[in-house]
């Protein structure tokens, strides 16, 4: 027996093997699909960045502005904001050198605000981060670009370095701690649009995507996974259900080759930056694309709530799918 296991909390231990045993559910899953696999790969201590204590109280606790870890002790902590709610699992990790603490809590349901402001359908893409039904458009996200181009320079200077030198071990940690803020940027950047969002519209329609389709097409997939729609549309849905906010996803088939006029097949390349019907109706791609996205929201049954509300902008049948 390794003396290093006494050391471990017993369900944090547990959760990681669970972890583990997830890994290889999945590979087995792709082995039997067809798929290339990719067997799990064995974590090094350089490359283990995290562990879980599913039941806060057993192993870990938050105790004024430290952390109680079994086995570690107290922990100086940087609260980064008040702790809502019950909390459920903590999760310690590590990002580019430094150690985070993460908190699920559980929070009771917000109840669907009645709301006189209107229903938007939004369409991500990569001219625009998103597009409202509406017309206006959310910009690329920029300073990732800067960042970006830092890394790409510090991956260069490390695959120089000598294995296994000191030299290496920190420019790791320099290309590690790029990474982080890359993350760190991207998710500050979503999480500020996405409150905005939900301030302007009582409820919002986005189609569900499926990111692991569109990462295969080579062409688009290092535009497509540095956009992380993914993550954005996440952080959406968990601001709107916060702020009593209707939010709904909608298939995502064709909403770039419907015209949201007449329902018609429009069929568009990917140059095609305009959307032109023999109906007549013509707009920008990506806008009729949100309207498609909100029609179908309409006619799934979303429907303004609240007195004020502008049916008339809503009425599914002005823009008949
Ligand atoms: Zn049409």
């Amino acid at each position: 027996m390794n003396p290093f296991f006494a050391r471990l909390n017993f369900s944090s231990a547990q959760a990681t093997m669970r972890r583990l045993d997830k890994a290889f559910q999945a590979f087995f899953r792709r082995v039997k699909a067809g798929e290339e696999p990719g067997y799990p790969r064995f974590k090094g201590r350089d490359r283990f960045d995290g562990f879980t204590y599913p039941s806060v109280g057993d192993g870990a606790r938050i105790i004024g502005n430290k952390l109680r870890l079994q086995h570690i002790g107290l922990v100086r902590i940087n609260l980064h904001r008040e702790i809502e709610g019950e909390i459920k699992t903590l999760s310690v990790k590590r990002q580019g050198g430094k150690w985070y603490g993460v908190a699920a809590c559980e929070l009771p349901d917000v109840e669907i605000r009645p709301s006189d402001r209107p229903i938007a359908g939004l369409d991500v893409g990569l001219e625009s981060f998103v597009t409202h039904d509406e017309g206006d458009a959310e910009p690329p996200l920029q300073p990732l670009k800067r960042v970006l181009k830092h890394l790409r320079v510090a991956q260069r200077s490390l695959s120089r370095k000598k294995l296994g030198g000191s030299n290496r071990r920190k420019q790791k940690l320099k290309v590690a701690a790029l990474h982080a803020k890359v993350a760190n940027t991207r998710r500050d950047e979503h999480h500020k649009l996405a409150a905005k969002l939900t301030h302007r519209y009582g409820g919002i329609v986005v189609e569900s995507l499926n990111i692991r389709g569109m990462v295969k097409n080579p062409k688009l997939a290092r535009a497509v996974s540095d956009a992380g729609w993914g993550q954005f549309l996440t952080i959406l849905k968990h601001k709107a259900a916060g702020a009593g906010v209707q939010f709904r996803e909608v298939n995502a088939r064709g909403t770039s080759q419907t015209c949201p006029a007449c329902g018609a097949v429009a069929k568009k390349t990917l140059a095609q930056r305009r959307h032109v019907c023999a109906c007549g109706y013509t707009a920008h791609r990506d806008q009729a694309a949100a309207q498609v996205i909100l029609a179908r929201g309409l006619l799934a049954g979303m429907r303004p709530v609240g007195l004020n509300a502008d049916v008339g902008r809503h009425d599914p049948r002005s823009r008949l799918l």
